[in-house]
């Protein structure tokens, strides 16, 4: 700046150069068109890290359009032998408890040591609110201009269920992109914990002390499902809280039975805000990873998942058929007054409609 220009005491300060919003990996890249590339095409461009290519595809993959989703399978099909060389971290907590702020940092330490790091999100509720909550990226400023970072929010779909196969496969691009950590935030309310838990190779709780939610936790299993528990905002006035929620923490997990990984989960704190403690998560994280594959469990845990997958795909396909079907759903709703009149038992109404539902 000349300092002819800076004479005037009206005139701003120049200040830092402000980081352009939109992904610099998506610069120089023309705009694609799905229609016009190639499987092939298009599964070479992800193989390079084309953001541009890899964004693509993860729309086919949230098409509801059928020609879309044919497509989209190819893709995830020729994707599958460049996939799966990832660690694969679920984040929870509540709202509020910082996950947008602890992801920043976390992801920003680990681009920093050479990763390539995907930020997916689970929120089954955006389809209601039309837009994420969650992955979104002008919360996380400093990760989305990131080079090796990629910021996806949570597709939108009429269920958990359909949510959580876009996620699956979404998991499988970014890894044959080369991303080799892949963070999948979900938000601590409902079922979409469970459905992180089940297709993540550690899981994280974020939490903060003396919030009184510590019991609701417990009810709902999310402790027992964590690997580590770590307790955010542990700086200021709230240091003293956080040491004390931690040893209450601990104390509770000891009551658990190990789980048969033998990993006793860790219970740590930070402060995401301040950067403070968040190498102390990656390094249990990466302690974590070196115990489960020496005992095997690491692979054991994924092949797990995909049979669980699986199996939930043909229930929930089964169920969405059955209920949509015109004949069941006349029968159905007669039956139901039978039952609620005592005139049949809901067991005979269920195999009666079954073996309508089959025989047709
Ligand atoms: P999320 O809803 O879980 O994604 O939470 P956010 O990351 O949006 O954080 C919620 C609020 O807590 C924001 O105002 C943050 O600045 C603040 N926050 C996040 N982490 C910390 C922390 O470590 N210490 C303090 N003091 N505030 C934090």
């Amino acid at each position: 700046m000349s300092i002819k220009k800076n004479k005037s005491a009206l005139s701003e300060v120049e200040g830092i150069k402000q980081p352009s919003i939109i992904n610099p990996l998506l610069k120089n890249k023309k705009w694609v068109s799905s229609k016009n590339s190639s499987v092939i095409k298009i599964v070479k461009e992800i193989k390079k890290t084309n953001i541009a290519f890899l964004s693509k595809a993860i729309t086919l993959i949230e098409s509801t359009n059928v020609k879309h989703q044919k497509k989209a399978t190819k893709i995830i099909n020729a994707c599958l032998p460049y996939a799966n060389k990832s660690i694969r971290i679920g984040i929870t907590g509540v709202p509020g408890v910082g996950k947008s702020t602890f992801i920043e940092v976390f992801g920003k330490l680990l681009t920093n040591n050479g990763n390539k790091v995907a930020v997916l999100a689970i929120d089954p509720s955006s389809s209601i609110n039309k837009g994420s909550i969650l992955g979104d990226k002008t919360r996380m400023e400093k990760l989305v201009t990131d080079q090796n970072a990629f910021i996806r929010p949570s597709p939108s779909g009429e269920s958990l269920g359909g949510v959580a196969r876009k996620t699956r496969e979404t998991i499988i691009l970014c890894e044959a992109a080369g991303f080799n950590i892949i963070l999948i935030e979900t938000v601590g309310v409902g079922q979409s914990e469970t459905a992180v838990h089940k297709m993540v190779d550690f899981f994280l709780l974020l939490k903060l002390a003396g919030a009184g939610d510590e019991l609701q936790g417990i009810k709902r299993g999310i402790i027992e499902m964590a690997d580590a528990i770590v307790i955010n905002k542990a700086d200021n006035e709230n240091e003293k809280a956080t040491k004390l929620a931690k040893s209450e923490f601990t104390r509770a997990l000891h009551l658990y039975p190990l789980k048969d990984n033998n990993w006793q989960p860790k219970v740590m704190t930070c402060s995401a805000f301040y950067n403070k403690g968040i190498n102390a998560v990656w390094k249990i994280i990466e302690q974590y990873i070196k115990h489960t594959k020496s005992n095997h469990f690491f692979n054991k845990k994924r092949n797990e998942q995909n049979q669980f997958w699986l199996l939930e795909t043909i229930n929930e396909r089964l169920k969405t058929e059955f209920y949509s079907n015109t004949k069941i759903k006349i029968i159905l709703k007669k039956e139901i007054n039978k039952v609620n009149t005592q005139k049949i038992s809901p067991f005979n109404v269920a195999e009666k409609l079954l073996s309508i539902y089959f025989n047709q």
